[in-house]
């Protein structure tokens, strides 16, 4: 197992927002938390990441219990994450932007990192120099993904990549999504946009608050009635 979450908890002050959850992600799979705003999947992101301290339960990463880890021992172990929202630093260049991503990384793999970003991402080597600001919405998806990738994960965290993105900006993003599936990268997926989530997804889990109501392969969940008239709009 790449990642093993077993009766997680957390708590906003007195407001438990997780209840007891259990998600497993296999070693390289893609696998996808959907749900609706406020069904408590940026909490999970931020409690694997290790930002926000958890209540109650363990989170395992490959062989080591990293539930209490500071944060930047689990993104030298291999935990990236993509933030809700970009968050790109704007006046800064796309360039810079991909250095800050590498301060876990030794300074020798700089330029060979960034010529694979490039590679990986064409768009943003013609832009290199331009502050990251001036990038469209899906252009600063690209650049915040870069980023993450930058400290060479095992894990990839993403949450809400195709947040207000155009449907064909979407279908771009997640097919670099299993682009990076492919180059062997674990991906955890979070998203609200369920149909794109869970058709690329090996597994996939339901959320709605903080409780997982359904898991299973993505193809299935896809299929299972009461998700299609929750959510998927069927
Ligand atoms: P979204 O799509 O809006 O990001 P989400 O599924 O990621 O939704 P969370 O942001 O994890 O949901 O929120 C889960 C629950 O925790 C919600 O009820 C939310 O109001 C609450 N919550 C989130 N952040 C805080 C906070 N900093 N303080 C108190 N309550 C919070």
């Amino acid at each position: 197992m790449a990642l093993e979450i077993k009766g997680l908890t957390s708590h906003y002050g007195r407001i438990q927002a997780l209840h007891g959850l259990d998600i497993q992600i296999g070693e390289g799979q893609l696998v996808a938390l959907v749900g609706a705003n406020g069904a408590g999947k940026t909490t999970l992101l931020r409690a694997i990441s290790g930002v926000l301290p958890v209540s109650g339960g363990t989170i395992r990463f490959g062989d080591a219990d990293i539930t209490r880890m500071r944060p930047e021992r689990r993104v030298r172990a291999g935990i990236c994450q993509v933030p809700e929202g970009r968050q790109v630093f704007g006046p800064m260049s796309i360039e810079d932007n991909l250095r800050l991503g590498a301060f876990s990384q030794p300074k020798a793999r700089l330029a060979e990192d960034i010529d694979r970003m490039y590679a990986l991402f064409p768009i943003l080597k013609e832009k290199r120099r331009l502050a990251a600001g001036i990038l469209s919405g899906g252009q600063q998806q690209m650049l915040a993904m870069a980023r993450a990738l930058m400290g060479r994960p095992k894990l990839l965290l993403l949450d809400e990549p195709s947040m207000g993105l155009a449907p064909l900006l979407v279908a771009e993003i997640f097919s670099i999504v299993k682009n990076l599936k492919a180059q062997g990268i674990t991906i955890f997926l979070v998203e609200q946009n369920a149909n794109a989530a869970l058709s690329i997804a090996d597994t996939g889990y339901v959320i709605e608050t903080g409780k997982i109501l359904f898991s299973g392969p993505g193809r299935d969940l896809l299929d299972n009635e009461q998700v299609q008239n929750a959510y998927l709009g069927m």
